[in-house]
């Protein structure tokens, strides 16, 4: 057992600070993960104000992990010591269920052990996530963080990458394609670089305007301001995709509006309240209302060797772990440009 340096929520809503805990010595399959960068996900901030339900206190947040490899496990084979190496948002599953054998391990039937706010498959031994100094985790939930992309930057792919990704991929976006992007945070911005990468017509769709020139330098073709009525007049039954990742409640009816004919609109954001959707913004144009989660192992590799291909990464504004109560209260407030990724340095010193 190791002593880890964290950063925890003793209990729902209070703020986080110092705290200390505990990390297994490396199995035989495990890798030790020197944590370097860590991204800020707004699940974080559901989580550790206890929105989604039961809730596991002390909480350390955290799964867009980046570090290098300290240790290995004497049956390792894809790390060796000195490896850059990423921690998404779980770090094991049972491997055996439908889902896990169709690579989709977010979805196992006995419960994936997500990496933070859960526990090891053993249901006992908390899991804790990358706001601390090292986590351990099996090499078939270890990412290979490609060389020559900027780590920082790099830590939001773990899970605001893959999570708009993964939907791109599942309703085949390509070039010609006019795709939507509702919300532009940490997700947000990076649906707007994936779906640009991948040759589609992006409009962004934001609650503020003082986004438009990013969202035009992050590879959006067009920006609307969705609180101005006759702007979304005009837009009504343009989009093939549309990917909604606004965080709070707002409405989805709205938005199917805008669907073409058989288009598909995929909610990734989670807001607390379930929304109240009209039978006739899905039967009028056979729509489609669907959902997506993160993605599993193979496409999240799939996803970060894409990203090193085309030299994507996220827009991060990098922080000392200190400021982490801070950037929650910009968060909350749409103020975010467009990732706040913490450097572990500073919980070292
Ligand atoms: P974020 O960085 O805080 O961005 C959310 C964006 O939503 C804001 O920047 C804002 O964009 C827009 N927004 C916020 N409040 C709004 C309101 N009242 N009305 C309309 N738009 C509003 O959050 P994030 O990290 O991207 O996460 C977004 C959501 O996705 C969260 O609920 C998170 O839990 C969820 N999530 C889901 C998955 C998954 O697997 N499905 C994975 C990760 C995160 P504008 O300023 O442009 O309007
Ligand atoms: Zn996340």
């Amino acid at each position: 057992m190791a002593q880890v340096a964290a950063y925890a929520a003793p209990s729902a809503r209070a703020p986080l600070g110092p705290h200390t805990i505990q990390r297994r010595d490396p199995g035989p399959h495990d890798v030790q993960i020197e944590i370097l960068f860590c991204g800020v996900c707004h699940s974080d901030i559901h989580q550790v104000r206890a929105e989604w339900g039961d809730a596991i206190f002390p909480m350390v947040p955290g799964h867009e992990i980046v570090g290098r490899v300290t240790k290995v496990g004497t049956s390792v084979s894809k790390f060796v010591v000195g490896d850059l190496a990423g921690i998404g948002c779980f770090v094991d599953s049972c491997l055996v269920c439908d889902p896990c054998k169709r690579d989709l391990e977010q979805f196992c039937q006995k419960g994936a052990a997500f990496s933070y706010n859960g526990t090891e498959m053993d249901r006992k031994t908390p899991t804790y996530g990358g706001y601390s100094t090292q986590i351990v985790a099996s090499e078939r939930f270890t990412l290979k963080v490609p060389a020559g992309l900027d780590l920082a930057a790099a830590a939001p792919l773990l899970c605001a990458g893959i999570t708009t990704y993964s939907p791109l991929r599942q309703w085949n976006c390509k070039p010609g394609d006019r795709v939507g992007v509702v919300g532009l945070g940490g997700l947000g911005h990076m649906a707007v670089k994936l779906a640009a990468s991948m040759g589609a017509e992006v409009t962004m769709l934001s609650t503020s305007r003082s986004k438009e020139a990013d969202a035009r330098r992050l590879g959006a073709h067009a920006f609307e301001l969705t609180s101005d009525p006759k702007a979304l007049k005009s837009l009504a039954g343009r989009f093939d995709l549309l990917i909604d990742t606004i965080a709070a409640d707002h409405d989805l009816n709205t938005y199917l509006g805008l669907l073409r004919t058989e288009g598909a609109m995929v909610i990734v954001g989670v807001p607390p309240a379930p929304a109240a959707v009209a039978a006739m913004s899905l039967i009028y144009g056979n729509k489609k209302l669907t959902g997506s989660m993160i993605g599993g192992i193979a496409q999240t590799q799939e996803m970060l060797d894409y990203c090193a291909a085309k030299k994507i990464t996220s827009d991060v504004e990098v922080i000392p772990v200190q400021k982490i109560n801070e950037a929650y209260e910009r968060m909350i407030k749409s103020d975010v440009r467009y990732r706040f990724v913490i450097d572990l340095e500073s919980l070292k010193r």
